[in-house]
């Protein structure tokens, strides 16, 4: 596909600071803990906090989680008991009871952040209490001017500093991928030649990447802006290309890693040529649905801008406004070139006059929280939950055709539901 003469990158931004309809930081525990298998995250929160974890991931716990809330009570916000004394009883206890926890996170949230309970003093505390066998780490995962996905890049940014340093030439892949996906990753990459590689987050504390002035590292997601400039301090530089959503989005990120280790693009073309095809083939099917169709995105899980690169050239899909909670020029920069001018890009959330805008511009889909969704769907618009973008493996060539299905089947529900269906159900 060709690049647009114009893309978005200097389109003027629509910048919007108000009331925001988001869920907070503390969601990324349930798939980062999924993904580092040793690793603890212990929220220090309230009730409120707790409940938000246990309806997120409660039905998936199997086995005995890997996260927890320590519960500040009223009189640790009233400044009675000595909050920091409890923590180090009950990361002692958690500690003797979980022999398996490498790394334990202690996972700031809003009432920690009210009663200025200093984290990063409790886990240097802890870490040298524990260590070797333990690493304390901390960030907030606090919902006050965040959005759910920067719970992941906190956790991330907040792991750079105590990583090894190395002066090895090496690949580092940065974003909690699921395991089967990373693989998938990992496998093209080794059928390029290209190595060695690491990831960040690893999947055991003992695999953990180390980081210098010879590594170079490829986001996999675009949500990891402060890990970006963490890692970039750290002297690790950024390999800069589309995110791997989609065939062309996948083809570009691979062969912009492979241009910095010196393949040519050729040999990109060549090594990824059949799944490449399957990927195309699977994206046809649901762009049958997708084409011509208008879609709005809110700002909510930062993948906004990645997404509407792959439907508006991939799925034939109209963008009429691009929402993303945060811009970040270096990360979003490559994508903003692929899209044609004409949506509306937006940053930050005043969340009553966009959905004005929304209710103008009748988009036939509309990616948005869950807060958000059934008001619009009683108002007739179809809606997609954004959450579902972050809990469903969509990255690479396997998984684009189950992205593009993703943003058709709520289209083909609706179009059912309205008498429709037979020419769509056919695209299925
Ligand atoms: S961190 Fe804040 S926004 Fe998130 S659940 Fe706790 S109180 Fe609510």
């Amino acid at each position: 596909m060709t690049t647009p003469t114009t893309g978005c990158r200097n389109t003027p931004v629509l910048r919007e600071r108000g009331q925001r309809e988001v869920f907070c930081g503390l969601t990324g525990i349930i798939w980062l803990h999924r993904k580092m298998q040793d690793a603890f995250f212990l929220v220090v929160g309230s009730r409120t906090c707790a409940h938000l974890l246990q309806s997120a991931a409660g039905v998936m716990i199997f086995a005995e989680p890997r996260f927890g809330t320590a519960i500040l009570e009223e009189k640790d916000l009233a400044g009675m008991a000595d909050a920091h004394a409890e923590l180090d009883r009950e990361v002692a206890r958690l500690l003797a009871r979980r022999p398996d926890i490498r790394q334990l996170f202690l996972v700031g949230s809003c009432p920690s952040e009210v009663i200025k309970l200093d984290l990063s003093k409790a886990a240097e505390r802890l870490s040298a209490e524990h260590a070797p066998h333990v690493r304390v780490l901390n960030y907030s995962g606090s919902g006050i001017e965040t959005t759910f996905t920067e719970g992941e890049d906190a956790c991330l940014a907040a792991m750079v500093p105590a990583l090894a340093a190395t002066e090895a030439r090496e690949l580092l892949l940065v974003g909690a991928l699921p395991d089967v996906v990373e693989d998938q990753a990992l496998d093209l990459l080794a059928r390029l030649g290209i190595g060695p590689v690491r990831c960040l987050p690893a999947r055991r504390a003992d695999d953990a990447p180390a980081i210098g002035p010879n590594t170079v590292f490829a986001l996999t997601q675009p949500f990891l802006g402060a890990t970006h400039d963490a890692l970039t301090r750290h002297g690790a530089r950024p390999i800069e290309a589309p995110f791997p959503f989609g065939a062309e989005g996948t083809t570009l990120w691979l062969k912009a890693v492979a241009a910095e280790f010196g393949i040519a693009p050729e040999r990109v073309d060549e090594v990824t040529a059949a799944p490449r095809a399957r990927a195309e083939k699977a994206i046809a099917a649901a762009a049958q649905t997708l084409r011509g169709k208008r879609i709005f995105f809110m700002p909510d899980s930062q993948l906004e801008i990645p997404l509407a690169r792959f439907l508006t050239r991939e799925c034939g899909m109209e963008a009429v406004e691009i929402g993303t909670p945060w811009l970040h020029g270096p990360i979003h920069g490559p994508e903003l070139d692929l899209i044609a001018q004409g949506p509306v890009i937006s940053e930050g959330q005043d969340v009553d006059l966009q959905l004005d805008r929304v209710r103008a511009a009748r988009p036939d889909l509309t990616v948005c929280g869950l807060g958000l969704a059934n008001p619009l769907e009683a108002e007739g618009l179809a809606t997609k939950w954004a959450i579902e973008l972050v809990f469903t493996p969509v990255h690479f060539y396997e998984q684009a055709g189950d992205l593009a299905a993703l943003f058709a089947r709520p289209l083909r529900r609706r179009a059912a539901l309205s008498g429709l269906a037979p020419h769509l159900e056919a695209a299925e």
